[in-house]
Formats: C-alpha cells, sequence, structure tokens
C-alpha cells in the first residue's frame, strides 16, 4: 500500500483536528472545509485507501464507522432530524483522501441529488 495521508497524522495527533468522538477502532473529527452546519470524517485507525480496498475481513470494521456515525447522530441530538453518510471513491467519486472516511453532513435539510 502507498504511504499514509494527512489522516494518519491527525490519528497520531501530529496536526490537530476537532475531535469528536475515538474508540479503538475509528476516529470522528470535524471536517475542514464544511458542507454543512455539522459535517464529521469518520475514519478507521486502520488504513484502507478506497472503499475498492476493503477486505472481506474488514466488513466489520467498516459498519462500525456506520455505527459511529448513528452513535454520534444520537448523543449530538440530530438523529432524528436526520442526516447524510458519504463515502466517496476515487476521481468520479470525488475522493481527494485516500484513506477511506464517512462523511457525517446534518444541520439542515440536504438537496439531492448531489451534483
Ligand atoms: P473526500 O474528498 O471525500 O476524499 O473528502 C476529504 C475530506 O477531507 C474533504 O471534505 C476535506 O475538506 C477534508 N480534509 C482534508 N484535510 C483535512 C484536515 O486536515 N482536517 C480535516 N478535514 C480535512
Amino acid at each position: 500500500m502507498s504511504e499514509g495521508t494527512i489522516f494518519d497524522k491527525i490519528i497520531q495527533r501530529e496536526i490537530p483536528a476537532n475531535i469528536v468522538y475515538e474508540d479503538e477502532f475509528a476516529l470522528a473529527f470535524e471536517d475542514i472545509n464544511p458542507q454543512a452546519p455539522t459535517h464529521l470524517l469518520i475514519i478507521p485507525k486502520q488504513r484502507i485507501a478506497t472503499c475498492n480496498d476493503i477486505e472481506k475481513d474488514q466488513r466489520e470494521l467498516v459498519g462500525h464507522l456506520f455505527w459511529v456515525a448513528g452513535e454520534i447522530a444520537r448523543r449530538e441530538g440530530f438523529a432524528e432530524a436526520g442526516y447524510r453518510t458519504v463515502m466517496n471513491c476515487n476521481d468520479n467519486g470525488g475522493q481527494t483522501v485516500y484513506h477511506i472516511h464517512v462523511h457525517l453532513l446534518a444541520g439542515k435539510a440536504l438537496g439531492w441529488p448531489p451534483y
């Protein structure tokens, strides 16, 4: 696998981030360029470059990221109002950081389709 990304530096606390959730497997922090009133990124501590690189034995880990999204939504009080989770893959998906992440967007009624 190619070398790590800026998200590894956030995991290692080498660069600052507004971390809102952490456990053994995952970290969630505020996106530096928010696209909604709440825009968080939920990442696995273990680097997986893209959705194409998820191995069969990592299915539980990836599912955990979505459990974390719901847990944050419940804790922050926007679960009932609703929110969006997005994972972008490669160029056409708009992926810019090659360490998989779930975008968690909330705080307003979001438009669809996303273009
Ligand atoms: P992608 O385009 O789906 O790969 O999403 C990458 C996201 O990471 C973008 O929404 C960026 O704004 C965000 N991002 C990039 N660098 C940082 C950082 O240092 N801290 C927090 N968010 C970042």
